[in-house]
């Protein structure tokens, strides 16, 4: 059972936020409790910080209950928090027009303990679940990262939120190297550790909010940066490289740094305009160029910032010529 829960009372009455505040107190899986005397208030303490379960009078002064319960509904950081009416007037249209605006309960005033005490426990579990269950839907579970889901999900979030600020947004792409032979060797067992070690690693690379280290798939990985410009990025992909070769994993199947696992990074970083799939599409040509120049390094596409059409056409020129002088790529 949780005890940490987080519980806020709307209501006007100052006795009757008392009252509940008694019977939630004694409960064990209280965390804390914050209270509201208006509607509007209330809403600012549930934007301040998400609560688990509001406990909301509906014949409140000014917005009344159902306004407020539409508009915790409608905002979507809060749309997934239980709201249980507390009402004097508990008729059958009061309560329908509470379970119309979105609430999942409804307690007649004055509050029977043993009632208030098992309905806001049943909703505390049913939330508990829910977020158990999204949290499990959004991360990966051999590494722990964020799983691919919810990387898509945060670069669209991102990339709005670059485009509405004007800020560069940057993505690395990152892939082991030479990981079917790692796997060969020392079994699928080890290779799952070896993912976990490089996740960590990654992981320890997202240090501002906003970052998101992701596994993108197999042994590949994504790491986000909002309001990084391309000097940062290259700086936090070149630290990756040396992160991972710090971990000191052995690879006999690998020539790279004294037969060390090694990652290969594609950077790139995009101002606006541009799109999403732009970015992504970008940072996915830089890692072919890193793995095409030998691994175990951070690249970037040649030409005009994050200009995927160009940096392409400069790549099959580089490649060209290396192919004239040192015969097949090896990638
Ligand atoms: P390169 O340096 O060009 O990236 O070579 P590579 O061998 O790393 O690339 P390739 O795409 O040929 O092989 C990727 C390997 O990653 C294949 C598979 O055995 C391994 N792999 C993918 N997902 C998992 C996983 O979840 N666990 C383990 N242990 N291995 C995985
Ligand atoms: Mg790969
Ligand atoms: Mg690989």
């Amino acid at each position: 059972m949780r005890q940490d829960a987080s519980i806020l009372i709307i209501d006007d009455d100052p006795a009757s936020i008392q009252v509940l505040a008694r019977l939630l107190g004694e409960m064990d899986e209280m965390g804390e409790l914050r209270f509201a005397l208006d509607g509007e208030e209330g809403l600012a303490l549930a934007r301040q910080a998400a609560p688990d379960l509001v406990l909301l009078d509906a014949g409140l002064p000014g917005l009344d209950g159902f306004e407020v319960c539409r508009r915790l509904k409608a905002d979507a950081d809060l749309a997934s928090v239980p709201v249980i009416f507390v009402t004097a007037q508990h008729d059958t249209a009061t309560e329908l027009a509470g379970l119309s605006a979105g609430a999942v309960d409804c307690i007649g005033k004055p509050p029977l303990a043993p009632i208030v005490v098992a309905r806001v426990r049943t909703q505390l579990r049913l939330k508990q679940l829910a977020d158990e269950l999204r949290r499990a839907a959004l991360t990966d579970a051999l590494t722990g990262l964020a799983n691919r889901r919810r990387f898509d999900e945060q670069l669209e979030r991102e990339w709005l939120r670059a485009q509405r600020q004007g800020a560069p947004l940057s993505l690395l792409m990152i892939d082991i190297d030479h990981f079917k032979a790692y796997n060969d060797r020392l079994g699928h067992r080890a290779g799952d550790a070896c993912l976990r070690e490089v996740a960590q690693a990654i992981a320890a690379q997202a240090r501002r909010p906003g970052d998101e280290a992701a596994r993108w798939g197999g042994e590949e990985f994504a790491l986000l940066l909002p309001a990084t410009d391309e000097a940062g990025a290259r700086f936090i992909a070149d630290s990756l490289v040396a992160a991972v070769v710090e971990l000191g994993l052995p690879h006999a199947g690998s020539s790279l740094c004294g037969g060390r696992v090694t990652v290969s990074v594609g950077g790139c970083t995009q101002r606006t305009p541009g799109s999403a799939a732009a970015l992504v599409e970008g940072a996915d040509q830089a890692l072919y160029l890193a793995k095409r120049r030998g691994r175990a390094r951070a690249c970037w596409l040649p030409g005009p910032r994050g200009d995927a059409v160009d940096a392409v056409d400069a790549m099959d020129a580089a490649d060209a010529v290396d192919r004239a002088s040192s015969g097949p790529a090896d990638a």
